[in-house]
This record gives structure tokens, sequence and C-alpha cells, in this order.
């Protein structure tokens, strides 16, 4: 069976997966990061995570990795990333990772690989029009049509998170005002609780035990998360209408707390829309990553 290495390169960690064409995981391994502190930073995280895992899996020909950005999948260029990742913009990741490690390399989205690996092993099995949201850091978004992700005429289709949802409303990393990414990423959804409450929260975990503890003004930001989330579900249904949309990344993780008001909010929409967790957790870039390392024919 072939075995693939995926990559995915977060915000906050960078994570590494052996998995074979069965769909078995063989190995991991996590390496905590900043990608605020720069690309020097993140390709030093990148390098120690694959060649821990090239060490354990030698013969290991092929590596997926998924990172934030607008690629260009055919040169494995980001040929677009704001401010997130300081460093990244115009970062030929494809070749330097393939002079690294001495193996062919895939780069692609991290929402695109977090998608494929949904698709193979998770919420998206059985369903091959596809959208999934990922809100985490910022907000990635991917398409897929009959089974293939749709990346566009330039390589940002599939980037919901900079779709404006409000005229002239916040300002965004990528140079815009109102970009969804400001409204229901994870980042925006602390920022909103710590001026609501006025509380200096460090982490939507910390936001959602004062949600659970009845604290009313959380109770409207989690009310404003899940209607605006709702809003744009309800936009990707009329724009797309895929057969299902998936929604992941961190805020999924405390999805006990807000998944049933979402699913109110959507009950009030005029169409049903099939909408599902992600299932795969924060491996599902690097499952992604590896599957499409798998399938990838002359990248
Ligand atoms: C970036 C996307 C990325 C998403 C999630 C956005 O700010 O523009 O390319 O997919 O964050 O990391
Ligand atoms: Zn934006």
């Amino acid at each position: 069976a072939m075995q693939t290495i995926g990559i995915d390169i977060g915000g906050t960690s960078i994570k590494g997966i052996v998995m074979n064409s069965q769909g078995e995981k063989l190995g991991e391994i996590q390496q905590p990061t900043d990608a605020a502190l720069g690309k020097k930073h993140i390709v030093l995280h990148v390098q120690e995570v694959t060649q821990q895992l090239l060490r354990r899996f030698p013969h290991i020909a092929t590596i997926g990795i998924g990172t934030a950005g607008v690629v260009d999948v055919n040169t494995g260029q980001i040929v677009y990333a704001t401010d997130n990742l300081p460093g990244w913009h115009g970062f030929r990741l494809k070749q330097w990772a393939e002079e690294r490690f001495g193996r062919k390399v895939i780069v692609d989205n991290d929402a695109n690989v977090a998608l494929a690996g949904e698709y193979w092993l998770g919420a998206g099995k059985d369903c091959s029009d596809l959208t999934m949201l990922t809100l985490g850091t910022g907000v990635g978004g991917a398409n897929m049509i009959r089974g293939e992700i749709y990346r566009g005429a330039n390589w940002t289709g599939g980037e919901w998170g900079h779709v404006i949802f409000t005229p002239r409303g916040r300002p965004c990393n990528c140079g815009m005002e109102g970009c969804i990414e400001q409204y229901i990423s994870g980042t925006a959804l602390v920022r909103s609780a710590q001026e609501a409450a006025n509380v200096p929260y460090a982490s939507g975990h910390e936001v959602f035990a004062d949600f659970a503890k009845g604290n009313p003004a959380i109770a409207r930001v989690v009310g404003q998360f899940v209607r605006d989330l709702a809003l744009i579900i309800h936009n990707i249904h009329n724009g797309l209408n895929p057969g299902r949309i998936i929604i992941g990344g961190g805020i999924v993780d405390a999805k006990s707390f807000w998944w049933d008001l979402l699913e109110k909010q959507l009950n009030l929409l005029p169409s049903k829309i099939e909408v599902r967790p992600a299932v795969l957790g924060n491996q599902a870039g690097a499952i992604g990553a590896a599957r499409l390392a798998m399938l990838t024919k002359g990248f």
C-alpha cells in the first residue's frame, strides 16, 4: 500500500501525519508554533516535523503540505497570503520543500486539504459536492464539485473567508473591510467576547466557559455568531448549492455549546441545507494533505 506524509501548517501548530492508502494512520507528530512569528520560524518547524517522520518512514516518496494562503498548486507557490502569515506571500514552498527533503511535494490551501481529508475519511465521505468552512485563526473555505476540489481560474476559488459579509464593516488583514473572517473566525469570536464582556479572554475555550456559566454579554456574542454563520451558510447554499456544507476548525471542538443554536437558525431559513460538523478535528488538514499527495499525478 502506498504511504505518504501530510503536513498541515496552522496558526498555532504544525502537524505531520503518515497515512497509507487504506486510510490508516501510521504515525503523527505535532509541533506548537506561532505563525505570527513569521516565515523563518514556520519553515524551521515544518522541517523538524517532516524530518522526524522521514527518519521513521524513510521509504516515503511523496509529501503533501496544506497552508493558509492562495496556493498555485502547479508551482507550489503561495501567490497570496495575508499578514496572518508574515513573509509567506510569494514564497515558493514546494521548491523549498523538495530541495530540503529530496521528495516530491504537493502544496495546497489549508481548507482545501481539510476538505480532502473530510471527503476521504470524515463528514464528507458519501457526498461529492461539498463546501467546507474552517473557523480558526482565519476562515478557510473550500469547494468540491463532483469529487474534485474546485480552485478557480487563479486559485482563489473557495476563499469564503474574504467574501464580504458586511459592507464597510470590520477591517480585515487582507486590506478589505467586512470580510466573513472578521465575523465568524475563532479570532473574531474571542475579540467580540472581549469587547462585549470587557474581559481579556485568551481563547475560545475561556469564552465558552463563561457562556456555560450564563454570562449574558457572552450569550449575545454567541447568538450573533450563530446567526452570522447561518446567513453565510445561506449565501453558500444560494451561490453553489453543495450537497453538504461541512464546518470545521477549532471552534467545532466546542460545538456542544453552540451547534444546537446553529441548527435552530438554519431551521428558520427558507431552504433545508445539510450542514455537518467536521469529524476529523484538527487532523483533517494533515490527513487530507497526505491524501492529495497520494492522488497526485503531475503537479
Ligand atoms: C486565508 C486563507 C486560509 C484561511 C484559514 C485566511 O485568512 O486567507 O487562505 O485558508 O485563513 O487558514
Ligand atoms: Zn479579508
